[in-house]
């Protein structure tokens, strides 16, 4: 119950602000960020590693893997959103430490913000025991470069309309893939007047990754009225400990979706323009179970008998 007043505590706190949208919130003391600890000398068998890379892109560790998420995607012109920059993005690509022996790379849909096809491509190659994970229409863009043959074996795609929840075993890591439409961009149609989806047909994937006693929740750029579909299989089976979603499920809704189907013991809000980042930070500085990372390469240590 504890975890749960701790929801409904900001859900209220949010509708609050939702009053003042556009405003922002007045400068308060400097609070208790989260503790931003680094992995190195640390062998803790019951560990999990959350290190940032940029908007919705992370690496988590465990003691039986590797996975990235999101994590491989850049050149985009414009701020409008956090990206990794060149030396990062060598670092992952060469599977230089922390990204060697990368076990698992997942993509959540074709976006520039969440995958460049030539990155992936790249890293595909340099690093051949990894196995992808991404929508068909990832796919398909994959299978376009001359050297998709190099590593085709190794993607496992999920095929949009025929299933809409797919387990995978690889290794000692399982994951459940979920179709979650994206959330929608309206924009209005310049003659009819009308209201139209941009991202009406994106693939949206939401994974669901258990490893080493642990459960992560990725949901991409889905959708809150996506979560309806799963309803059922997240109550009566799942214990996420780690959900990572928009940040657009700081609205009362999203939270309710957060407080009564997934119900994490952490949650990481991301896909936060860069200039926001201080303000969504100073909104859930009382709520020591939300983290909001500020830079690329930013990291947390979970000890297990912390969550
Ligand atoms: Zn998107």
């Amino acid at each position: 119950m504890k975890k749960l007043n701790f929801f409904l505590a900001l859900l209220s706190l949010l509708s609050g602000i939702a009053g003042v949208q556009g405003q922002e919130i007045p400068d308060k003391e400097k609070s208790n960020s989260p503790a931003i600890v680094s992995l190195e000398g640390q062998q803790d068998k019951s560990m999990a590693m959350v290190t940032y890379i940029a908007n919705e892109g992370f690496l988590i560790q465990t003691s039986n893997g590797k996975m990235l998420v999101d994590a491989l995607f850049g050149g985009i012109k414009g701020r409008w959103c956090e990206q990794p920059d060149d030396s990062l993005l060598n670092l992952i690509i060469n599977g230089q430490p922390s990204f060697d022996n990368i076990d698992v790379v997942l993509v959540s849909h074709y976006h520039v913000d969440h995958f460049n096809e030539k990155m992936v491509t790249e890293f595909m190659v340099k690093n051949p025991k990894t196995i992808l994970f991404c929508p068909d229409q990832v796919n398909q863009l994959l299978k376009k470069n001359s050297s998709y043959p190099q590593f085709s074996e190794r993607v496992r795609t999920i095929h949009y309309t025929q299933h809409k929840d797919t387990s995978f075993v690889t290794g000692d890591i399982q994951i459940r893939a979920m179709t979650m439409n994206h959330g929608a961009y309206l924009e209005k149609d310049t003659i009819t007047g009308e209201l139209k989806d941009l991202h009406k047909d994106v693939e949206n994937i939401a994974y669901l990754i258990k490893t080493n006693g642990c459960t992560f929740f990725h949901g991409g750029d889905a959708s809150i009225k996506a979560f309806e579909n799963f309803k059922e299989a997240f109550h009566e089976s799942e214990k996420v400990d780690f959900a990572f979603l928009d940040r657009v499920f700081m609205q009362p809704a999203g939270m309710k979706v957060i407080s009564e189907l997934i119900k994490p013991e952490k949650l990481i809000f991301m896909h936060i323009e860069p200039s926001r980042v201080e303000y969504y930070k100073n909104v859930v500085k009382d709520f020591p179970e939300i983290f909001i990372f500020s830079k690329p390469l930013e990291s947390v240590v979970f000890q297990k008998h912390s969550f």
